[in-house]
């Protein structure tokens, strides 16, 4: 037995139990992990099959039941952080003593590698849909009732749509509702909302039809995926972000992140890349959050400029990296967050190894 679990790769399984009250049913999740949050559990309660996904470094771990008895629709997720303890409190529909949780459903109680579980999806309700730039958007979705899910900083999601009666996917990178959004927060009920920043090509597959999208119509949205890991921000000196057009997405939950949640920060500077003045996605917001906190500061680099624009022109070149990048001594920590077209990306990743930026220093956003 020893020897088997030692052989065995990977974290060490999770196991899970219950018990009962007259009124409440807790499921409760041992993951054997420390470095657990609520954006680590994924819980959907759907006609009668219950289903909480617990993700542990690159595995997952399903507890998957069509449960015995009818439950309310709301139930809340507590997660014990120093023991890696998760507990799932459902409310019972009628006050009964139940004798088993339910029957097991597909891979119940199993534990694999992320890479070999399909992804999940549930329908969201788009709530709101706000103009931010001629064609990006501010897109709204609210979870149903019965999901727990919070996508963790540098995640992204997939959106799932028919279209011409064949389900198309693609990639989006949930953001804030705004820049200053940390204020708002406590007065949100639990995270039931899900903002986008969208831009909408009109000779594009999929944003048209998501545009098409009437208030109170359904897109499937998926768990998250993405391998940044929040531990890149700890204890961090300098951190430069260099986001090109949408490529600005996973960039602003990082820089709320690090704001609120880094005390060792001294510098977070941000060089935006876009094609006109137009394009520049929250540029009021950027330039108030510079005004209000001075570890801020944001540079917009412009490649097709109006005459009148007297900032900096061009696409990302090793001359505005090795002016921008400036750390401030040779051992202060440092990371830098690139994201965009991909031969931006792929050209920018080739420059910051050329800076002697070692790979651990860097980290690029692709699918
Ligand atoms: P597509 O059909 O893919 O077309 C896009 C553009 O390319 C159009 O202008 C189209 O005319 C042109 N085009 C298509 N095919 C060709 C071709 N063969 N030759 C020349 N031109 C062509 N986008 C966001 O807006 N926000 C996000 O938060 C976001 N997050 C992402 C996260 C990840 C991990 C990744 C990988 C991508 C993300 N994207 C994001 C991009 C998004 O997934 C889509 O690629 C984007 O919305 C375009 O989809 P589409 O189907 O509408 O357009
Ligand atoms: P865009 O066409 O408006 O271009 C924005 C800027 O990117 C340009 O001003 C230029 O500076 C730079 N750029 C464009 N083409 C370049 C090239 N060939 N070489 C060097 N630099 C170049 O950009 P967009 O339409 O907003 O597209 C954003 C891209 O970011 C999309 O491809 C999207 O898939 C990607 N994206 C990826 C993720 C992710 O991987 N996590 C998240 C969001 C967006």
């Amino acid at each position: 037995q020893v020897t088997d679990t030692l052989a065995k790769e990977g974290p060490s399984s999770p196991s899970y139990d219950w018990f009962q009250t007259d009124s409440l049913v807790t499921i409760v999740i041992y993951t054997k992990q420390k470095d657990i949050n609520l954006d680590s559990v994924i819980v959907d309660h759907r006609d009668d099959s219950f289903r909480a996904e617990t993700v542990i470094k690159d595995y997952s771990y399903l507890v998957h039941v069509a449960l015995s008895h009818e439950i309310q629709e709301d139930f809340s997720v507590l997660v014990v952080e120093n023991v890696g303890k998760i507990e799932i409190v459902l409310k019972k529909k009628e006050n009964t003593s139940w004798k088993c949780l339910g029957h097991p459903q597909e891979n119940h109680n199993s534990f694999i590698p992320k890479k070999d579980t399909g992804l999940f999806y549930r329908k969201c309700q788009l709530v709101s849909k706000e103009d931010v730039t001629h064609d990006t958007k501010l897109f709204c979705l609210m979870l149903p009732p019965s999901t727990h899910l919070e996508v963790p900083v540098g995640q992204h999601v997939y959106l799932r749509l028919p279209i011409t009666g064949t389900e198309i996917v693609k990639p989006y990178t949930p953001v804030c509702d705004s820049l200053f959004s940390e204020f708002k927060e406590p007065v949100l009920p639990n995270n039931i909302y899900i903002y986008f920043l969208i831009k909408i090509y009109p000779a594009g597959f999929f944003t048209p039809e998501l545009d098409q999208l009437q208030i109170g119509d359904y897109v499937s949205v998926s768990n998250p995926e993405g391998n940044f890991i929040i531990s890149q921000l700890q204890e961090l000196e300098d951190l430069f972000l260099l986001a090109a057009g949408t490529g600005f997405t996973p960039m602003v939950k990082v820089l709320n992140y690090a704001l609120t949640n880094i005390p060792s920060l001294r510098k977070v500077k941000l060089m935006f890349f876009n094609k006109t003045e137009d394009d520049i996605i929250w540029r009021s917001q950027l330039e108030k959050l510079a005004f209000k906190d001075k570890r801020f500061e944001v540079e917009f680099v412009l490649s097709a400029p109006t005459s009148e624009w007297s900032g900096k022109q061009g696409y990302i070149s090793p001359v505005l990296l090795s002016e921008f990048l400036k750390r401030r001594s040779d051992t202060s920590k440092v990371l830098i967050c690139l994201c965009g077209p991909t031969p931006f990306t792929e050209q920018g990743m080739k420059m910051l190894h050329d800076l002697n930026f070692s790979k651990d220093e860097i980290h690029s956003f692709t699918a």
